[in-house]
């Protein structure tokens, strides 16, 4: 078991030390509690990914990576389509286990090295780092391309079929922004553009398509 370790010498009367008095404390639920807290403070509680707070986290990590390493890598920002028409015609629990469905479908599509996050609501995002090929447009295009092939197909919950589809905006480590909020700024800017084009495909940044043009938030 952990425990907290107090350990106390004990002199005689000439002063010399003749033992040690130890208490131990056991701290299971102590660093149970400390589990709890971080799970809930990293973590999305309906679908287990991490959450904006760790995204963000991961996030700066992989620049200062690529910083260090001159490397490239890229970011999806992704959104149900008409996810709402879920939540109206089957419920709102219906809609969550949705949801839950869909964190395990992105996981799938993805490296273990990568990370999929859910910001909130029915957004999610995927950072791929490191990868020569993430910076290579055909390649990073393949990725969204499966992942729209993968929330396209039938979803079956509770015996129900449910058919949804998603909407992605993607930008690139260092072309599109050098730091966290930029790049995050591009990749929902991409995709608003994907919904606004008829939505179930990705677009990537585009500073010449985005002049003049106010920020969706
Ligand atoms: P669009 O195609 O434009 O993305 O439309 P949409 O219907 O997907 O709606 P939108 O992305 O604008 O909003 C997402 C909706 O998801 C809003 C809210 O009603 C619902 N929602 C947000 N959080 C949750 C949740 O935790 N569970 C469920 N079931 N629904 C949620
Ligand atoms: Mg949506």
């Amino acid at each position: 078991i952990p425990v907290r370790l107090s350990v106390t010498a004990l002199y005689d009367s000439h002063g010399h030390i003749y033992g040690f008095l130890g208490i131990a404390h056991d701290i299971t639920e102590q660093l149970k509690a400390e589990e709890q807290l971080e799970q809930l403070a990293y973590f999305d509680p309906l679908t287990q990914l991490p959450n904006r707070m760790l995204y963000n986290d991961r996030l700066n990590q992989t620049i200062n990576l690529a910083k260090r390493n001159k490397t490239h890598f890229s970011i999806f920002f992704i959104d149900l389509d008409k996810f709402k028409f879920v939540n109206d015609t089957y419920g709102h629990e219906m809609g969550d286990k949705l949801l839950v469905k869909v964190a395990e479908i992105l996981t799938q599509c993805i490296r273990k090295s990568d990370t999929v996050a859910r910001l909130g609501g029915d957004e999610f995002t995927v950072i791929l780092p490191g990868m020569d090929s993430h910076y290579d447009k055909l390649a990073v295009g393949l990725i969204a391309e499966k992942i729209i092939a993968k929330l396209t197909e039938d979803i079956i919950i509770d015996n129900t079929l449910i058919q949804i589809g998603a909407s992605i905006g993607i930008a690139i480590y260092p072309q599109h922004g050098s730091d966290a909020s930029s790049l995050n700024k591009h990749a929902d800017i991409a995709m608003y553009q994907a919904k606004e084009q008829g939505r179930g495909q990705y677009i990537f940044y585009d500073p010449e398509k985005t002049v003049g043009m106010a920020s969706p938030d």
